[in-house]
């Protein structure tokens, strides 16, 4: 599979999911950012696609009809050995994270989800997998993360608000980076100390002393991004009276 790191050929995402809506966004949004796509609803179709398509990396829906998600990786991987997969969980609990880690995910992502998160987590697997083929960016720049006069460079490490550089520590930034691939929705303090700090804590009040670490640094220049969503989390965008 490695020949694509090489060759420069889209990358090739095999989507199995059984909602059509879910799939075909899904499957427009991965080609519009460089990949190349083949969808399946259920495990049968699945294995038959991997057969056919041979995919560098597989976003699966833990919930299928049939056999699950969680059962078809193995399955899966006797078609494309080490097949890297992204699982698509509606269930954020930590006992149906583990059982996902357990059948091998390479990482997951909530349902609702957003695309661009997608995106990037797709990206880092196959940059870890070095699997990258071009929209992989393996070698290539990726864009930055963008939201009002915010801008996140992955690449540079780099933020800067209304073109002006703003310091962050590794923490912020990675908080920051988890904030902007979710703009404008709302994540919930576990969902962000599960994400940034990849369970080396557990107290949600760490992720509310860092966002008050942020808030002083990227807010300070400009009207407020980062808003409290009283009794469910953040959400990084513009309150309504900036928008109008
Ligand atoms: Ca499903």
């Amino acid at each position: 599979m490695r020949h694509h790191a090489t060759t420069g050929e889209p990358a090739r995402v095999l989507i199995v999911e059984d909602e059509p809506n879910i799939l075909e966004l899904l499957t427009a949004s991965l080609e519009l950012s460089g990949f190349a796509t083949r969808g399946a609803p259920e495990a049968r179709a699945a294995l038959l696609a991997a057969d056919a398509f041979t995919p560098d990396i597989a976003v699966v829906d833990v919930t299928l009809p049939g056999r699950s998600g969680l059962e078809l990786v193995g399955d899966l991987r006797g078609v494309v050995p080490e097949l890297p997969v992204l699982f698509l969980t509606a269930r954020d609990t930590v006992q149906d994270r583990l059982a996902g880690f357990r059948a091998g995910a390479d990482d997951y992502v909530t349902k609702p989800f957003s695309l661009e998160e997608v995106v990037f987590r797709l990206r880092a697997i196959l940059r870890r997998s070095g699997r990258a083929g071009q929209a992989g960016e393996g070698t290539a720049r990726s864009e930055p993360l963008r939201y009002a006069d915010l801008e996140l460079d992955e690449d540079a490490h780099q933020v800067r608000r209304a073109g002006r550089p703003v310091r962050l520590s590794p923490t912020e930034f990675a908080l920051l980076r988890y904030l902007l691939l979710n703009a404008g929705r709302v994540v919930s303090k576990s969902q962000i100390l599960d994400r940034v700090w990849s369970g080396q804590a557990d107290d949600t009040r760490i992720v509310e002393t860092y966002v008050s670490y942020l808030r002083r640094k990227v807010d300070a220049a400009g009207p407020p991004l980062i808003q409290t969503v009283r009794g469910v989390g953040y959400s990084l965008r513009l309150a309504e009276e900036e928008r109008r």
